[in-house]
């Protein structure tokens, strides 16, 4: 499984980080996906969070970048955060893909998955 750029330490990302009041988060932007508060070694050993980032990358690839941008601001603002369209398709997709990130890992148990942001 091919895997998309990876960039640690993303300012982009450190923004979102503070306005969702999480410790760590991963944002796609394009095919890249942007982390800040986790390392790239933290990011993939978490099947679950790795097929979520995965689902917005398709979601950027089917809507465009200007469209799928445009749609989550708007529902961030008509929704909140937790409930934008795109987050909950990623979520159940994280759940459902899991497997396909492994690499025939056993999948890490709730305690150690990366936790969803609830606030913003
Ligand atoms: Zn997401």
């Amino acid at each position: 499984m091919s895997l998309p750029r990876i960039i640690e330490n993303s300012p982009l990302a450190r923004m979102a980080r503070l306005k969702l009041k999480a410790g760590s988060v991963a944002m796609v932007l394009g095919s890249s996906i942007h982390l800040s508060g986790a390392t790239r070694e933290q990011f993939l050993s978490d099947p679950y969070w790795v097929a979520h980032e995965m689902e917005h990358i398709r979601q950027f690839q089917q809507y465009g970048r200007f469209g799928f941008l445009w749609r989550y601001v708007r529902d961030w603002a008509r929704h909140g955060y937790y409930n934008i369209p795109f987050e909950v398709q990623a979520r159940e997709a994280g759940e459902q893909n899991a497997g396909l990130y492994a690499a025939g890992r056993p999948l890490p148990t709730p305690e150690q998955r990366h936790p969803t942001p609830k606030a913003g």
